[in-house]
């Protein structure tokens, strides 16, 4: 019997964006009761990259919203921050705005952290932007789960940020190039040091194509893996326009998320029912495997353990 789902990227569902400046209460309550709808038992809400000032009113703002009703409460176990720390190079800053992006500060950090008040569960950072790697002995220090992403770190780098406390990876494949050094690139570095660190992905088949998800999954093991959904407003939603901040995305018939006019990706519009679907016929994981891959081990991750 499955215990449902437990997701640790969304950064919206149901047509809901979680970084809205002005969210509101209804609406985020209606895209938490989608979500159970959707047997999806509890989520991180992300927030990503963007003014600073905007990035800690949009966590407070969600965490007052969530201290006003008891369904969020229940979903939205807490919440997960990716960026502003990543790297800023084209193809692995993704769809993070260039000009909010910066190196890693400890003082930084901690006011995005007193702006969740507590409800941090997982900072996604490059570890190659945290000089001395101070953020994320910081962070691993207050019991916060920290993983790379958006990152082009080195072998070096990424050992010695697991020495301070890194522990997983965030959608692995993704938050890099199209096109990169055949053998030594960001997605064999990870898979490599794969026994230290849960490795999530993105089951939709758009970010990663299934027979490589097969390759890195088999090859990391079920029990270091995580399936995620990075989902934006259009999941749980019909194709059309969505925002995830201030940017403009387009859901396409293809279920792909794009920039108006962009060819790259920006989050994905899958929703967890659909990720298990594709778990299960297209990679022929059985019940147990995919219970570890969408519930066990995400809360496991996150030392989650009720
Ligand atoms: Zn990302």
């Amino acid at each position: 019997m499955l215990n449902g789902f437990f997701d640790l990227q969304v950064n919206g569902y149901a047509g809901v964006d979680f970084n809205q400046n002005d969210l509101k209460l209804d609406d985020l309550h209606s895209a938490c009761s989608k979500l159970k709808e959707d047997n999806v038992a509890g989520i991180l809400a992300t927030i990503i990259t963007d003014d600073l000032d905007r990035m800690k009113a949009r966590l407070q703002r969600l965490v007052q919203l969530r201290d006003q009703d008891e369904l969020i409460q229940e979903i939205i176990y807490g919440l997960h921050i990716e960026g502003p720390f990543i790297n800023p190079k084209v193809g692995f800053r993704g769809a993070h705005s260039e000009d909010k992006i910066m190196p890693a500060q400890v003082e930084i950090m901690k006011q995005l952290l007193d702006a969740a008040q507590g409800l941090t569960r997982i900072v996604t950072l490059a570890p190659e932007v945290d000089d001395g790697y101070k953020v994320i002995s910081m962070l691993a220090k207050t019991g916060i789960t920290v993983s790379a992403g958006h990152s082009d770190a080195s072998i070096d780098e990424l050992q010695a940020a697991i020495n301070e406390g890194l522990t997983m990876f965030t959608h692995l494949g993704n938050g890099c190039p199209m096109i990169m050094p055949r053998h030594d690139n960001i997605i064999q570095r990870a898979l490599y040091l794969a026994d230290k660190l849960w490795l999530c992905f993105i089951a939709d088949g758009i970010h990663i194509v299934f027979p490589a998800l097969h390759n890195y999954m088999r090859l990391a093991g079920y029990d270091k893996c995580i399936v995620v959904t990075d989902a934006m407003a259009g999941a749980g939603a019909v194709p059309g326009k969505y925002k995830i901040g201030d940017q403009e995305l387009v859901v396409g018939q293809d279920r792909i998320v794009r920039k108006p006019g962009g060819t790259s990706l920006a989050g994905s519009a899958i929703d967890m029912r659909q990720c298990r679907h594709n778990l299960k016929h297209q990679l022929d994981l059985n019940e147990q495997q995919i219970n570890q891959l969408t519930f066990t081990n995400p809360k496991k991750a996150i030392n989650f353990l009720a």
